[in-house]
């Protein structure tokens, strides 16, 4: 399986598990009706009526491509991570019992991590 090229910002988030800049990421604001799926490996991860408006300048979806989106504990000993089940990289962090939406989870994910393909 080959992966999509990585400039060195997202190798910086997906490789290297960093995290985007709070209110910079292109798929913020993006209210299309579509798929969000692996930046570096195409894998569906969250269809685009699970995403809500979290305040917290990062996309955020209560949903998941079930299967596709794997947990993992984070090294700092608090957060989950999750990462994409089929490559492996670094998409953010889930919380849950927020109760910002009824399903209570939000997942908190970097936009570079992403590409968006629009349904037609
Ligand atoms: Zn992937």
């Amino acid at each position: 399986m080959s992966y999509n090229t990585l400039n060195e910002e997202e190798e910086y988030v997906i490789v290297k598990k960093g995290t985007e800049r709070p209110f910079t990421g292109r798929f913020l604001e993006n209210k299309a009706e579509g798929m969000y799926v692996c930046r570096r490996c195409n894998a569906p991860l969250f269809p685009s009526d699970a995403k809500f408006d979290s305040g917290t300048g990062w996309p955020s979806f209560d949903d998941i491509v079930e299967g596709n989106v794997s947990e993992i504990p984070d090294e700092d000993g608090r957060r989950v991570e999750i990462v994409c089940t089929n490559c492996g990289g670094h998409l953010g962090h889930v919380f849950k019992g927020e109760r910002i939406t009824e399903k209570s989870t939000r997942h908190c994910v970097n936009s570079i991590s992403l590409d968006f393909v629009e349904k037609k």
